[in-house]
């Protein structure tokens, strides 16, 4: 290549490198890989042993008397003949015969027919699997396989681990590896560290190109995983820089209104309270209260379980924001919970001198301009809404204290959106997020790495038990009929569905269901119906009674898994449960246990995958919050971060939580540093690109570094 050239090797589209074809980019593509520093970062998935290639005779006796050998083996053959076994639907087989200078080869490939198209016979082919023998033929079943173009031999490894790389049908990874093999030396002569090597040398982490180098080509399993352990460094690091240099922002950039706090305000709140808080309520507010008394901006999140008692910890922080005539905001994810949160906390401040207003979307256009302008003009004290209050028009006269309900909708974006009409750019409002789901250790660092944590690890007292059965389909009319004798004692249940109409999948329906059991297990009983569908006006109309002990049983959607209170309910039916998650059943079944009388949580479901089985076991064992949002992540797995898909940060390509737990940790700790050192990391421009690059937009760090 000309002197000219040589240092665009990683621009270097992959379609422009010779013998890549149409085809073969369109699904590089598909992987991610455009252009060649796509393609370098596209790292191993996993080493496998290289054997080296052996004859067919060689395998034979290698294999000897066994049945099947886990190695791996190579060999080097020629297709003598090649046929369609069978296929069944999207299963299939392709059978073929190949030989070399000392016996044949049977090779099978088990549901991968494109196979078929790719090969003919007098091919040369480089095939590596594992060796079995049956019916005392030797065979090998779905060996990954490669065109042996004479005169361009493949010299993979030069020691005994051959990468392996997520492939797909166009892009297999042995013509990956092959791509790489091409590219590599002058690639990697252009990637430039972003990290200083003083640093490198305390972090015993290699310079970047050698990392590539060493996950591309270990000679040792500990060759590869020094590679990747630098790699996965880099993408927790950055993340943690963003965050960090976030946080510094936010500490030491912005301001928020510095709010009081007394015994006396404290008592005359409790006055309005029919109730003595816990332990861990006071505990809370005191630690939210020590925040919003200083001019730092809070961040902070307050996890507890379902019925935990947040809201009222919540009207603390509002309080505090009025007694300084300060505004506050209080947002809901669902109208039905902004509704609720606006009842009770229009009753407990009742007589009060706080004005309070409901801005959600189904307001009419003049009463919403109304409630906008009063707002605007700090005539309401305390909003409640939902996210209908993101809207560019809402704009306060002086809030001081913006609070997320977000239950466990982790939305990290939304956040901090609500302004004042002030010109003081560096002012934000305190905030607060509260969450029924905690957020598991190794997350907590991770996205959600800027916000202080309090948590309500105690309930209020007199709550009851909930039981949690799960029962087969066949046998509902069992849990109708005794939901029927509770609501003869008096008491009320809800029954969930996952549709508000019925569609051609056979699922329940919340109105048709309704009907159904008024009709048939339920007779007799005051059936009604609530979704998200309805008008917001009757669908409290139909809470009201429901709440009045008026409707015995109320049919819904997940509208009510959030917040709903009606201590009289006792009984919990879900039908079709293995379609719900599993955060989403705790909160569902969090409706129920809130007064004297035991709850029952009936989960209808005959679950059919894996997924399934394991949530519906989890919510059947524990009734402890901070347990099942561990096992949500165990089942889930770690590339569903949540509220990282919602946040649109990219998941990690070489890290792995929990697994480089530990790492993370190392990175955050270095980050801290860096940034107390350099806040705006202009020590390393190099690596500012690259924060700006991956988290400029997502983190928001535009206006701040
Ligand atoms: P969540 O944490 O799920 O939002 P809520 O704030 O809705 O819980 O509280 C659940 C119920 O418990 C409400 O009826 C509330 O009035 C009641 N409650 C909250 N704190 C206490 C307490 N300290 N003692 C008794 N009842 C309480
Ligand atoms: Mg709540």
């Amino acid at each position: 290549m000309p002197e000219t050239n040589k240092k665009n090797m990683l621009r270097t589209l992959v379609s422009t490198l010779p013998s890549v074809t149409f085809e073969r980019s369109q699904a590089l593509g598909d992987l991610g890989i455009h252009t060649v520093a796509d393609l370098i970062k596209h790292l191993p998935s996993r080493y496998e042993t290289h054997h080296g290639s052996m004859t067919i005779e060689h395998a034979d006796t290698l294999l000897g008397e066994k049945e099947r050998m886990n190695e791996l083996a190579t060999i080097e053959t020629t297709i003598v003949s090649i046929k369609p076994g069978w296929r069944r639907g999207k299963r299939s087989r392709i059978e073929a015969t190949a030989e070399d200078a000392t016996g044949t080869i049977q090779i099978n490939w088990f549901n991968q027919p494109w196979v078929a198209k790719s090969l003919h016979p007098d091919m040369r082919v480089r095939l590596h699997g594992s060796l079995s023998r049956h019916k005392n033929i030797l065979q090998m079943n779905n060996p990954r396989w490669e065109e042996i173009d004479e005169g361009d031999e493949l010299e993979l490894i030069e020691g005994d681990l051959r990468p392996v790389y997520p492939a797909n049908e166009g892009a297999p990874s042995t013509q990956i590896a092959r791509l790489i093999e091409h590219v590599y030396e002058e690639a990697i002569e252009e990637i430039e560290d972003h990290l200083p090597e003083a640093l490198r040398q305390e972090l015993f982490i290699p310079e970047l190109a050698s990392a590539y180098k060493l996950a591309h080509k270990p000679t040792t399993a500990d060759e590869a995983k020094s590679g990747r352990r630098r790699i996965a460094f880099d993408e927790l690091f950055l993340l943690q820089l963003g965050v960090m240099v976030k946080r510094h922002h936010r500490r030491d950039v912005m301001h928020a209104p510095k709010l009081k706090w007394s015994e006396e305000i404290k008592i005359r709140i409790a006055k309005r309270i029919p109730f003595t808080l816990t332990e861990a309520q006071d505990r809370v507010i005191e630690e939210i209260a020590s925040d919003m008394t200083t001019s730092t901006p809070m961040n902070r999140l307050l996890q507890g379980d379902v019925g935990s008692g947040k809201t009222v910890v919540a009207l603390h922080a509002m309080l505090m924001a009025v007694t300084c005539d300060a505004q506050a905001a209080l947002m809901a994810p669902t109208e039905l919970l902004a509704e609720q949160h606006y009842l009770t906390i229009v009753q407990l401040l009742e007589g009060a001198n706080v004005t309070c207003a409901l801005l959600t979307s189904s307001l009419t256009t003049g009463e919403r301009k109304k409630i906008v302008a009063a707002i605007a003009a700090g005539e309401i004290d305390i909003v409640i809404g939902t996210h209908a209050l993101l809207t560019q028009d809402v704009i306060f006269s002086n809030i001081a204290i913006a609070i997320t309900d977000e239950q466990h909708r982790f939305g990290v974006q939304q956040r901090a959106l609500l302004r004042n009409k002030s010109d003081d750019e560096n002012a934000i409002p305190h905030t607060l997020v509260m969450t029924a789901t905690p957020i598991p250790r190794t997350l907590s660092l991770t996205i959600f790495g800027d916000l202080d944590v309090s948590t309500i690890n105690c309930m209020p007292p007199g709550r009851s038990p909930i039981t949690t059965k799960l029962v087969q389909p066949e046998d509902s009319d069992k849990v109708y009929s005794y939901v029927k004798s509770l609501v003869k004692k008096g008491q009320q249940s809800y029954v969930v569905v996952p549709l508000v109409e019925d569609t051609e999948s056979g699922l329940k329906s919340a109105v048709d269901h309704a009907a159904f059991l008024q009709s048939g297990f339920l007779r007799g009983c005051n059936v009604e119906v609530v979704h998200g569908r309805m008008k917001s006006v009757e669908r409290e109309r139909t809470m009201q009674l429901f709440r009045e002990g008026k409707v015995d049983v109320l049919v819904a959607t997940t509208v009510i898994e959030v917040g709903v209170d009606v201590p009289n309910a006792t009984i919990m039916v879900i039908e079709h449960a293995d379609r719900f998650g599993l955060a989403q059943l705790h909160q569902l079944r969090g409706r129920v246990g809130r007064g004297s009388l035991p709850g029952v949580c009936a989960l209808i479901a005959s679950p059919t995958t894996d997924d399934a089985i394991q949530r519906l076991e989890a919510i059947v064992e524990t009734t402890d919050g901070f347990r099942i949002a561990e096992r949500d992540l165990e089942i889930r797995g770690p590339g569903e971060l949540f509220g990282a898909k919602q946040s649109g940060i990219a998941p990690f390509r070489v890290a792995r939580l929990p697994r480089d737990f530990e790492l993370l940790r190392l990175a955050r700790e270095i980050a801290t540093t860096w940034v107390q050192r350099d806040p705006l990391i202009a020590e390393s421009p190099l690596l500012k690109a690259r924060l700006m690059k991956a988290y400029g937009e997502t983190l928001g760090l535009g206006d701040v570094a």
